[in-house]
């Protein structure tokens, strides 16, 4: 079948740009002519902090108005005459000994800025020239700007028209107020690292303090001096784990919360942002291990634990889209995806729980606490979970949880498409297929406390799913590929005395290197990414792309049921999400248009 297609047209060549964030504060910036394009140079030079110079001669016309507003205004200085190779050495600031930070060429003819393009580059000045890509050493980008946020696009050379719609049309899709934002969550992360700062001083002060009063004898080394320095080795440690968890906190909103939610953070959002979590468990966790009432009364609400699908909302069941109408509160975990959370009615009030590496526990307790809190009074609390709530879900754990509180009844699930079946599916893997493989194993590739789980054994006709298992990928190839000690102790000895019942542990089949895999990530997101490739290469490609979170790993000959690998490469990424093919928009073809 493969044969009979046409050979795919060979992939246009371009050359991309190394994208640069210049700060131009204080920098000079020459911008030769005077057209209305100098006034647009004048404009984005001043908006940057640079302080123009316009060098052109006086003519009978008259100054463009824009070039001329700023001129009057003083804030552009204007040198009447023709342009000097000079110049360029010498109307720069005293830091750069005298030469000019960057020029910008927007009205000379072609020779004369061909000349001056060359001069520029071989004393290093960047040079912009109008309209002409080949004799600039940089290009302007189509930007939007809100607050301390920019956007910038480019077509390297390809078409300011093209850039500047585009531009617009992501800007369009941003929610408004993400620059305050960013400005809030910008200060909330300076706010961290400069208490941290002030505590490990006192820290350090307080010791040196003890320290001087021990010298002197100050203290009395039988009571004091033991408990003074436990409770400073304690206050220290403490203070590192507030540091790391705030921390990784801030972090993890910006990774996971949506854009929209993000753009209306309040400053009570960073002020509970700051909360340290200082030892023990919060009030709202202590409330749920009171004793349970007795029975369900009927002034008990409802607990509807539910799965939101892997990440596109139309993959949203009909009955958790339901429950998100009717819930009087929604607890989310962290990675529901953004566009279900938008389907959440703006009255009903949503929380996103806290969970980052190291604070999974108190982040469950938390959301437990307060769902709990909103079922004795009586409310529909929506438990909302990423993909299906029983895969890695932990949605046994809440039933148990509410059942052991005598609340089993007020407890519904609704189950979610997992991405385990469904991310693979996105990425044209069929998870069994006949001839390739006849059975799936879903598995985690992180186990409790962060150890590393057993390696599932090879089965040429088996498709392993790994979920959680990216950030370890090295330790894991390992683990398939090679026979090792796992890394927990306990795990080891454990496995080594069952396994010498059988044949020890080197009998388990190892995979192949060069097994395919894929690593799926973002499914059915917008910015959904493939990485196909084999054992052998997987973590090498997850180094070099980056981390998308989140993602899984798929292994198995099903990778290459659909799909033939290209000969020769270690690995291909595919980015971008195709969308379910359902849209009702209609896109004019260019034969509508014509
Ligand atoms: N209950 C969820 C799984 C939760 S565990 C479900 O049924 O899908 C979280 C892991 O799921 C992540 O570490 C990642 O491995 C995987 N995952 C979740 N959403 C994903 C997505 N959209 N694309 C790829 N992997 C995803």
């Amino acid at each position: 079948m493969m044969a009979s297609l046409p050979p795919p047209p060979p992939p246009p060549s371009f050359h991309t740009s190394l994208l640069t964030a210049t700060d131009c504060r204080g920098h000079v910036h020459l911008i030769l002519g005077s057209s209305p394009l100098a006034a647009a140079r004048a404009n984005q030079s001043l908006s940057a902090g640079a302080t123009p110079v316009l060098i052109a001669p006086r003519t009978s016309t008259p100054l463009h108005h824009g070039v001329q507003r700023h001129v009057d205004s003083g804030a552009l200085r204007w040198l009447r005459r023709d342009f000097d190779d000079a110049d360029l050495r010498t109307l720069g600031r005293d830091a750069t000994d005298g030469f000019v930070d960057a020029v910008f060429v927007t009205g000379t003819g072609a020779e004369e800025a061909a000349r001056i393009s060359g001069l520029c580059r071989r004393l290093r000045v960047p040079v912009n020239v109008a309209d002409s890509p080949a004799l600039c050493s940089f290009s302007l980008l189509s930007t939007h700007s809100d607050g301390p946020l920019q956007v910038g696009v480019t077509t390297n050379g390809r078409g300011c028209k093209l850039a500047g719609r585009i531009r617009r049309e992501v800007a369009a899709s941003l929610p408004p107020g993400l620059g305050a934002a960013c400005a809030r969550l910008g200060d909330a992360r300076r706010r961290v690292q400069e208490e941290d700062r002030a505590a490990a001083a006192v820290a350090a002060a307080t010791a040196t303090e003890k320290a001087e009063r021990a010298a002197r004898g100050d203290l009395d080394d039988s009571v004091d001096q033991t408990a003074a320095f436990n409770r400073l080795v304690a206050a220290g440690s403490d203070y590192k784990a507030a540091k790391n968890r705030r921390m990784r906190w801030l972090a993890q909103v910006c990774e996971y919360w949506p854009l929209k939610r993000l753009a209306a953070v309040t400053d009570a959002d960073v002020d509970a942002l700051l909360e340290s979590y200082p030892g023990g468990i919060s009030t709202t966790a202590a409330a749920a291990d009171q004793p349970p009432s007795p029975s369900p009364s009927p002034r008990l609400g409802r607990i509807i634990l539910a799965g939101s699908g892997p990440g596109h909302p139309d993959l949203l069941t009909r009955a958790t889209h339901k429950a998100i109408q009717a819930a009087d509160l929604v607890l989310a975990d962290k990675l529901v995806p953004a566009g279900v959370l938008e389907l959440v009615p703006r009255r009903t009030p949503v929380r996103i729980a806290r969970k980052f590496p190291g604070n999974a526990e108190r982040a469950q307790e938390e959301l437990l606490g307060q769902a709990l809190e909103g079922v004795l009074a009586g409310r529909t609390v929506l438990r909302l979970k990423q993909g299906d709530p029983f895969v890695y879900g932990r949605g046994g754990e809440e039933v148990d949880f509410f059942r052991r509180r005598g609340l089993g009844a007020r407890v519904v699930v609704l189950p979610g498409v997992t991405s385990a079946l469904s991310a693979p599916l996105f990425a044209g893997v069929p998870p069994t297929q006949r001839g390739v493989a006849d059975q799936v194993l879903v598995c985690t590739g992180t186990g409790r406390q962060g150890r590393a789980p057993e390696p599932p054994e090879f089965v040429p006709s088996r498709t392993v799913v790994f979920l959680m298992a990216l950030h370890r990928i090295v330790g894991l190839v390992r683990e398939l590929t090679t026979h090792v000690e796992i890394e927990s102790e306990g795990e080891v000895s454990g496995r080594k005395e069952e396994a010498a019942g059988i044949d020890g542990p080197a009998s388990r089949r190892l995979w192949p290197l060069d097994t395919p895999c894929a690593v799926i990530e973002r499914a059915s997101c917008p910015d959904q990414r493939v990485i196909r490739t084999t054992l052998r290469f997987v973590a090498e490609a997850i180094e070099q792309e980056g981390s998308r979170p989140p993602g899984l790993l798929v292994v198995g000959g099903a990778c290459e049921a659909l799909y033939t690998p290209e000969k020769g490469r270690s690995w291909t990424v595919e980015d971008g999400f195709e969308g379910l093919g359902l849209d009702d928009a209609f896109v004019p073809g260019i034969a509508e248009l014509a």
